[in-house]
């Protein structure tokens, strides 16, 4: 293959993934008969760039076994992949790859990538580690990524303290290191330092807040049982609220059962994001609440006259090297169905006699369900939890991601699972980590 058609190949490999056309790409990677650092590369990006983290790490492999050098941008995707599925025995396995063919922390941002990647693995204390090794080059990104995993790690102090070696080391924060920072004070109730920190980044450093910061003081006021403030900024804002803003409104209305507000701020997000479940539901569940049960059928109505389906959801965990995944209602893998379905029956007439009682009022959310218990305990945590307990020997941490938030009951149920079963569970839900050990939570019951 000529010089010319190898550079225009791989431009086409990085444009179509970019677009979203994975396969396009897949197929002009697979036609190339000759193929360099950057057509793997492009690859594995369009892959991580499309949310396939499963086939960037084999790509990523694929680079390994035919003897190519990755390069940092290779690197960087395959750790954002790693990130993505949350396992960490993976991410190790890169890092190490990094040191022992002495590829510089600093070139690139391969930093800030394994930052992230442990960050998001649930490996706090080696995100940390990396950090310290860089910090000295005073890299804003490196610093950014170090905040943000302490704020989903509910380490909200920790991040503000990162937040005043900036200043001390001369470090110039942007407007990511003030998202990180509201989100972190977000996380861990912090609401006077929040509201600090959103004053100071225009005061002090000039930053125009964007909506997304925006979304982030009205979610912590909201949090922080301070509705009035946050709606007053709402109405004061210097662009239109988006469906974020008026879904932070929203549960901040459910948790403080502000049923008036509440309402209106669901109807303004479904007006803006018709096909987002999520909305819905909460509506729903602000009816219910308050006993409106016509109107709960009305929303579900909706619901089904619009087409709107609830997002399944799923957990995954990592048992000897292999990856399960667990949907809603049912196991993904037949094989293993029956003893998961037992187990969950034993602990949850184990965990009856510790005193826990299934909170039914969380089945309100799940509108389409019939038989309440029984529902709840298929939600898709309390079976990857089952098969953890099944497969994992003694002592041995137990580490699950789901893609949703987790919900009130399964949070309370996995809570007792830690003491009354002495293991320590790390759930990666939706917006952060949660570490159970000894019947307690890292996020302290507020997420
Ligand atoms: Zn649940
Ligand atoms: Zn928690």
């Amino acid at each position: 293959m000529p010089e010319r058609d190898l550079v225009s190949c791989n431009a086409m490999i990085d444009g179509y993934g970019k677009s979203g056309k994975c396969e396009l790409a897949e197929q002009v990677f697979r036609s190339m008969n000759k193929k360099d650092v950057v057509t793997w590369t492009s690859m594995v990006s369009a892959y991580v760039f499309n949310h396939r983290p499963k086939e960037a790490l084999g790509l990523f492999r694929e680079i390994l076994n035919v003897g190519i050098r990755p390069d940092a941008p290779a690197l960087v995707s395959v750790l954002s992949a790693i990130a993505d599925l949350g396992f960490v025995d993976e991410g190790k396995w890169v890092h190490t790859y990094i040191s022992t063919n002495k590829i510089k922390l600093s070139s690139g941002f391969i930093a800030s990538a394994l930052i992230d990647m442990y960050a998001k693995c649930g490996h706090i204390e080696n995100a940390y580690h990396v950090f310290k090794q860089v910090s000295h080059y005073k890299n804003v990104g490196d610093w950014n990524c170090m905040i943000s995993g302490l704020s989903m790690h509910g380490l909200g102090h920790q991040a503000l303290e990162v937040f005043l070696d900036m200043k001390t080391k001369e470090i110039k924060p942007d407007e990511i290191t003030f998202l990180g920072l509201l989100n972190a004070c977000s996380h861990e109730g912090l609401v006077e330092e929040g509201k600090f920190c959103f004053k100071l980044m225009q005061e002090k450093y000039k930053i125009i807040p964007t909506i997304q910061h925006y979304g982030c003081i009205i979610d912590l006021l909201g949090r922080g049982g301070q509705l009035d403030d946050a709606v007053e900024i709402v109405q004061n804002m210097p662009m239109e609220a988006d469906v974020i803003v008026w879904k932070a409104i929203l549960s901040a209305c459910v948790q403080n059962g502000d049923f008036a507000v509440g309402e209106s701020a669901a109807l303004k997000a479904i007006e803006l994001a018709p096909e987002d479940s999520s909305c819905y539901i909460l509506l729903s569940n602000i009816y219910a609440k308050v006993g409106r049960w016509d109107d709960v059928r009305k929303v579900r109505l909706m619901m089904k006259r619009r087409g709107v389906r609830k997002i399944p959801g799923s957990s995954s965990i990592l048992v000897n090297g292999k990856v399960h995944e667990f949907l809603v209602g049912k196991e993904m893998d037949v094989k293993c169905n029956v003893e998961v379905l037992s187990k969950i029956e034993e602990v949850v007439s184990r965990l009856k006699l510790e005193g826990y009682k299934p909170d039914l009022t969380q089945v309100l959310l799940d509108i389409e369900e019939e038989n309440k218990e029984s529902s709840l305990t298929l939600h898709s945590e309390k079976m990857a939890l089952a098969f953890g307990l099944i497969n994992t020997s003694n002592g041995a941490p137990i580490h699950i991601v789901k893609n949703l938030r987790v919900c009130c009951d399964c949070h309370s149920f996995i809570k007792l699972v830690s003491r009354v079963y002495n293991c320590r569970v790390v759930v990666r839900d939706q917006n952060r980590f949660h570490c159970f050990e000894n019947g307690s939570c890292s996020c302290k019951d507020f997420w």
